[in-house]
């Protein structure tokens, strides 16, 4: 059977309901990601860790189409990008993961490709799990963003020097030369790192930023690049996508034993506390 949720027929859905395999929506975006790699590249890149994961578990998992555009006013200087309102993606993305739910999927997880989604996933998934009663949550499988996932990795290939992952840097063109080879220009790669690295603020993987501030593109980029992408290889991309799909599916696999418990009203049986 096929893992694209849009792809069965309505009786086949029925059936996928029983089985209950774990809802995916990928989340990502339509931004500059400098002068080398196409503005899909987190579209890119979240379905296709989406994607693969499903074809490897496929009773597992349903692909919901990818919601394509994000959170990206701040790229807008940049030719191409398509921002939408906060409020609109909030409400958008937690109204197709409630029509999961309500048509009895119980486990939905909102994969998010593009960092200046996270808060919108979280608050959506926090939404969908108030009005349904649904286990939805939200995660960026983006080793650049969760740390943990592609450490080994990173340790062993990573070629740029700190701040050289960012955006558009080494990870995402790596990663692009892995998926999509024909339509990364590794002759016009440049490397920036216009952003700060500081004490409690930075992007660079592995260590978190305390800070949560996203300040306009360009003030600190003038090609969009943010990084070193000159130092990506296919290879490290092949190895990181590799880990990721594998870290991936591992934890979809552990998502979807979250059970869903009964609410208890403690106006009642909390006399027992008194
Ligand atoms: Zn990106």
């Amino acid at each position: 059977m096929t893992y694209r949720y849009d792809e069965l027929t309505w009786p086949e859905m029925r059936e996928a309901i029983r089985r209950q395999p774990v809802v995916l929506l990928p989340f990502g975006t339509v931004e500059d990601h400098g002068p080398h790699l196409p503005i899909n590249t987190d579209n890119v890149i979240v379905e296709a860790i989406c994607l693969e994961a499903a074809r490897r578990a496929s009773e597992e998992m349903l692909v919901l189409p990818l919601v394509a555009y994000g959170l990206d006013e701040h790229h807008m200087d940049f030719p191409g990008t398509i921002s939408v309102d906060m409020q609109t993606l909030i409400g958008f993305v937690s109204d197709v993961a409630l029509s999961a739910a309500r048509h009895g999927f119980t486990h939905i997880l909102i994969v998010n490709g593009h960092g200046s989604n996270a808060p919108l996933a979280d608050l959506a998934a926090r939404r969908v799990v108030l009005e349904s009663g649904a286990i939805c949550g939200a995660m960026s499988p983006n080793a650049a963003i969760d740390p943990t996932l592609a450490e080994p990795i990173f340790s062993q290939m990573r070629r740029s020097n700190p701040g050289g992952v960012a955006h558009a840097g080494e990870y995402e063109t790596a990663l692009m030369l892995h998926l999509r080879p024909h339509l990364v220009k590794m002759e016009r790669a440049v490397r920036e790192r216009g952003q700060l690295a500081l004490e409690y603020f930075n992007w660079d993987h592995p260590r978190p930023s305390i800070l949560s501030w996203q300040d306009w593109w360009s003030r600190m980029s003038e090609s969009g690049v943010c990084g070193d992408p000159t130092v990506a290889t296919a290879e490290f991309g092949q190895a990181l996508f590799e880990t990721t799909v594998e870290n991936f599916v591992r934890f979809v696999r552990e998502f979807r034993t979250i059970p869903m418990r009964p609410r208890r009203d403690q106006h009642e049986v909390g006399e027992r506390y008194a």
